[in-house]
Parts: C-alpha cells; sequence; structure tokens
C-alpha cells in the first residue's frame, strides 16, 4: 500500500502561497465586478461560411438552409449544443470533437459550395481608454512607454496594436497581452497606468450590445427585432418608464425573467452577459479566470 503524501515544510510553505495567491485574487474580482470563467471547458465549435474560401454573404439565409441541414443529422440533440448566426460565419456549438467530421461531411453533401472549418484561435487583447489625444503613428514607442510605466515584462507578445478614437472622445488604446503581463495588470486591481494617471483595463473580448432590444446576440446597427424594449422593465416601450421610481421593481431586457425577480439589465451577473462573455472568452486563445468587462455597454 502506498503511503500518503505528506509534503516537506518548503513545499507546505508554496501551497499556503498558492492559496492565499487564489483567495487575495478571489476578494479582488468580487471589489472590481470581474466576471469569473472559471471551469468553462475549450468548447468544440464549426464555423459555417456559405461562400467559397471562409466568405459570408448576410443576404443568403444560411439559418433556413442550415436548419434543414441540421435536421437530417441523426441524433442532432447529441451532438450540436447550439447555433450562432453572425455576419461573418455562422458558429455550430458540438458537444464532442468527434462528432465534427460528420456534421461538416453532411453540411457540405447539401451545400458543396460552402466552408466548414475549425475556428481560429485569436491573441488576447485588452484596452483602456485615455483622455489626451496620443500620437498613433508611434506604436513601438507608445509599447515602450506603457512596458516602462506598469512594470510589465518586455516579452515581445506585449505591444500596442491600435489608437483609436473611442465614445466621448476619448481615445481607446487596445494592446494585445501575455498572460505573464495581463497578471501584473490584475494585480495593480486592472489599472494601467498611462502617464500621470490610471485608467480601467479591460479583456477586448468583441462583446456587443444591442441599445434597442439589450440583446447580446448583435450590435444596434445590426438589429431586426421590431419593438425597442425597456432598460429598466424590459417592457416594449420607449421613453420614461412607469417603474423608474420604485427601485425593487427592475427586469432585465436581456433575459426572460419577471419584474422584481429579476436583475438589472447590464449587470455583472445578468446569464445573458455571462453566457456571451464565455462564448467568447473561448475564441480567445488564453486561460481566463476572470473577465474584466465595463459595465457600461458603450465601452464595449
Ligand atoms: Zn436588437
Ligand atoms: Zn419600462
Ligand atoms: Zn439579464
Amino acid at each position: 500500500m502506498a503511503l500518503a503524501h505528506v509534503p516537506s515544510g518548503n513545499q507546505q510553505l508554496l501551497q499556503q502561497r498558492a492559496i492565499l495567491r487564489t483567495l487575495r485574487r478571489e476578494m479582488q474580482a468580487t471589489r472590481n465586478g470581474w466576471i469569473c470563467n472559471k471551469g468553462n471547458p475549450r468548447l468544440c465549435e464549426l464555423n459555417v461560411s456559405n461562400l467559397p474560401g471562409g466568405i459570408n454573404d448576410p443576404n443568403i439565409e444560411t439559418q433556413l438552409h442550415l436548419e434543414l441541414i441540421l435536421n437530417r443529422l441523426p441524433n442532432s440533440y447529441r451532438k450540436v449544443s447550439y447555433v450562432m448566426y453572425q455576419r461573418e460565419y455562422t458558429t455550430i456549438g458540438v458537444f464532442n470533437n468527434r462528432y465534427k467530421p460528420e456534421i461538416a461531411l453532411l453540411i457540405n453533401s447539401h451545400q458543396p459550395t460552402w466552408t466548414v472549418s475549425n475556428p481560429v484561435l485569436r491573441p488576447a487583447r485588452m484596452y483602456f481608454f485615455a483622455r489626451s489625444p496620443t500620437d498613433n503613428n508611434n506604436l513601438p514607442g507608445f509599447t515602450n512607454t506603457l512596458i516602462r510605466m506598469n512594470h510589465l515584462v518586455n516579452d515581445g507578445v506585449t505591444r500596442v496594436t491600435d489608437i483609436r478614437l473611442g465614445p466621448n472622445e476619448d481615445t481607446r488604446i487596445t494592446l494585445a497581452v501575455s498572460q505573464q503581463n495581463r497578471n501584473r495588470l490584475l494585480n495593480s486591481e486592472g489599472r494601467i497606468v498611462f502617464f500621470n494617471r490610471t485608467a480601467l483595463i479591460y479583456d477586448d473580448l468583441g462583446l456587443v450590445c444591442c441599445s434597442r432590444c439589450y440583446s447580446y446576440d448583435h450590435s444596434t446597427d445590426q438589429c431586426t427585432s421590431g419593438n425597442v424594449k425597456c432598460i429598466t422593465c424590459g417592457g416594449p416601450h420607449d421613453g420614461e418608464c412607469p417603474f423608474q421610481r420604485f427601485p425593487g421593481l427592475r427586469r432585465c431586457a436581456s433575459c426572460p425573467s419577471t419584474l422584481a425577480e429579476s436583475h438589472h439589465t447590464h449587470s455583472q451577473r445578468c446569464p445573458s452577459l455571462l453566457r456571451h462573455a464565455s462564448l467568447l472568452a473561448n475564441r480567445v486563445d488564453f486561460q481566463y479566470n476572470w473577465l474584466l468587462i465595463p459595465v457600461c455597454p458603450t465601452l464595449y
């Protein structure tokens, strides 16, 4: 019989430190409203485009065709977990990688010109907003400044990739980021030092939210929903809400729920937001335990 493993004094110390680190991160996450992404397994997905070469024509009725095809898949309820129709491509969530060849073959037997492929995971990016306009021609110089100011590791991965005008005439600065440097930014409460001030930094997941119907499936300019929804009560009206004066009566416009039992629209614990954020995090070649997402969707 094997003896139980007893850690040496040194190992014990290391284990205690690891536990303390985790506890500290948990408290930090609660304080800052970070969204938990722990235990979300890597998704099995297929991307479908309705033209050769991975090009997608949004005018072709992909949904109509694909629903008919997937209906012919034997035991499809055990193989396909979800289908997300997007402008650039359609994503099919698959319960197990082993079903992918069968689904790809079936689609191509009905639509030989469609492209079915594994999703390409993209590198992780973060972004923040700065008040002052910056010289967007000197990305390498700006990278060096940020690395120096924030005591980041100059690892070649972490670099400023984009500077553009953001909402409220702020400048939106995007950087590719490595795991070690993201951890350093998390250790400083998710804030980045930028010249003589600090700014909250967010994970660039490509999250969108419609400001008409509050769906996380599409942005406002792609909204096809006929009715606007009220951000306060989720009801089909615009203008002033009759429930505005009753703080206990709120209903999330993104979720199917009842008044009073619900959470606020855009709440950091909204199940629709959590689901979409973790789906998007799965498209990134990165290990996220926590997601840093702005409370206000205009900052997505
Ligand atoms: Zn909408
Ligand atoms: Zn209302
Ligand atoms: Zn919700």
